[in-house]
């Protein structure tokens, strides 16, 4: 079993301001590094998450290359 120090599933705007992407992030317990996944709020494309994990995280989209602001980022 896996323990996590870190854990969210947000939801995404894109940029009409609709709700259309997710993301989801978990980051390691002694681990600097963000795993997960997320569906492109433009494209819809389902992608995966893997990147050092920091403040404000963001990801590029693998298909369309937009930029994907996580939203209120909190610490737990
Ligand atoms: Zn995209």
């Amino acid at each position: 079993m896996r323990q996590f120090s870190y854990v969210t599933n947000r939801t995404l705007v894109n940029k009409a301001g609709k709700e259309s992407g997710r993301m989801r992030v978990m980051v390691k317990v002694g681990s600097t590094q963000a795993e997960g996944d997320y569906h492109c709020p433009e494209c819809g494309h389902d992608g995966k998450v893997s990147q050092a994990f920091k403040r404000p995280f963001t990801i590029r989209c693998g298909k369309c290359n937009v930029l994907i602001r996580m939203p209120r980022l909190k610490n737990k």
